[in-house]
């Protein structure tokens, strides 16, 4: 079992750690060290080793007996904000904890389960994702704890490309592997084409063939329905890279940043808003515009997008590609405590890409999401309706 952030599925992690149960920890050390991609074991106890990957990253070992395995876990997964406060919470009870167990009146109390080891504090288990330091030690304590979205709720993806922009499958190949998936609906959300280069009659011919083809899909297919919407730019002087009369021609609309982030924050904030004032945008792509390690997010006055986006009705996507997770966990959570919507996508530029939605719902569990506050887990008629009454 992983430990520490990779456990709690935060946006990056540093060294991975894990955790093993067992009665032969020597077996479990030796098997460990020998795995093949390994560049240098730096250190190997009875119980315990440290390595580095040929990838550079460490990795550390731990084993314990099956019979403290739940303290173990719980110690190691942390936060460390949320361990500090499961401590004052155990102090009141004349309680003090570690790896080992919990300790009362000098007698050591082992767990073989996290349940048990939550249950001797009178709290319901509580998810690794959750384990902040928010509110989650009082909600465990009532028992009130919300039920988080998982994959299985996931019943369509609204942010997929095709070979007609810069995706690398076509239409239908991507229509089929949904079917795969089990997928109820999709959303076909190339880049739209742009009027300027092309053209006002050529673009509307494209759309209108497009149009055809989705149509006939959607007519000869009785597992999964196609909506049609393009992926809009939001321009560096507020407008939409592509007019409302062809706008209007679509099942929604994603509006996304996708160059000039660095403007102040003024400027930038006011670039979006127009954005969420377009009667013809649904949905906020990658709202932040963040490349994790790479591009800080956009300066963003988040009370300002987040009153604007909930008074307009508009969904905010939480961004599934790694590089991206994007709305980000804290701002999820706090879009979901305003009551706002939203959507996770694989924002998807090929077939092997749908599977990525994993990570969004990590970023959604870590935002405190349950399947109500993700309209991608609706039905196929319930978000026809949210889509196109738009
Ligand atoms: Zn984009
Ligand atoms: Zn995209």
């Amino acid at each position: 079992v992983p430990l520490g952030s990779l456990r709690r599925r935060v946006a990056t992690v540093g060294d991975l750690d894990i955790a093993v149960a067992s009665d032969s920890p020597e077996k479990v050390i030796e098997h460990f060290i020998n795995y093949p991609e390994i560049k240098n074991v730096e250190s190997k106890g009875e119980r315990m080793s440290t390595v580095i990957l040929t990838n550079e990253v460490q990795v550390d070992v731990l084993v314990s007996d099956a019979d403290s395995f739940g303290s173990l876990l719980q110690h190691f997964t942390g936060s460390k904000q949320h361990n500090i406060k499961l401590r004052e919470l155990a102090l009141d009870f004349g309680m003090s904890l570690s790896q080992y167990g919990i300790k009362q009146k000098n007698k050591l109390k082992k767990f073989d389960s996290e349940e048990k080891f939550y249950g001797q504090l009178g709290l319901a288990w509580i998810p690794p994702e959750l384990r902040e330091g928010k509110e989650e030690i009082n909600l465990a304590a009532r028992n009130s704890l919300p039920n988080l979205i998982t994959v299985q709720d996931i019943k369509g993806d609204l942010h997929i490309h095709t070979t007609f922009s810069d995706g690398g499958n076509t239409l239908n190949e991507m229509v089929e592997a949904a079917v795969e998936l089990g997928y109820e609906y999709i959303g076909i959300s190339d880049h739209a084409p742009s009027v300027t280069n092309r053209g006002m009659t050529e673009v509307i011919r494209l759309m209108d063939d497009k149009r055809e083809e989705i149509d006939r899909i959607n007519e000869k297919h009785n597992k999964i329905k196609v909506f049609y919407g393009y992926e809009v730019n939001i321009l560096k002087d507020n407008s939409l890279a592509m007019p409302d009369e062809l706008l209007e021609k679509l099942d929604y609309v994603i509006a996304s940043v996708h160059t000039s982030f660095d403007m102040p924050r003024d400027e930038v904030t006011q670039r979006v808003i127009s954005a969420l004032e377009n009667p013809f945008v649904t949905i906020l792509g990658h709202p932040s515009g963040r490349t994790i390690n790479i591009r800080e997010p956009m300066d963003l006055d988040w009370n300002e997008i987040f009153k604007v986006a909930l008074k307009n009705k508009k969904i905010l996507e939480i961004n599934s590609q790694p590089t991206r997770l994007d709305l980000p966990d804290h701002l999820v959570y706090d879009a979901m405590k305003l009551g706002l919507k939203f959507v996770i996508s694989s924002d998807s530029h090929s077939i092997n890409d749908l599977m990525l939605i994993k990570y969004g719902i990590d970023v959604a569990r870590r935002g405190w999401c349950g399947g109500k506050n993700v309209l991608n887990t609706l039905s196929y008629s319930e978000i026809r309706k949210v889509l196109l009454t738009k």
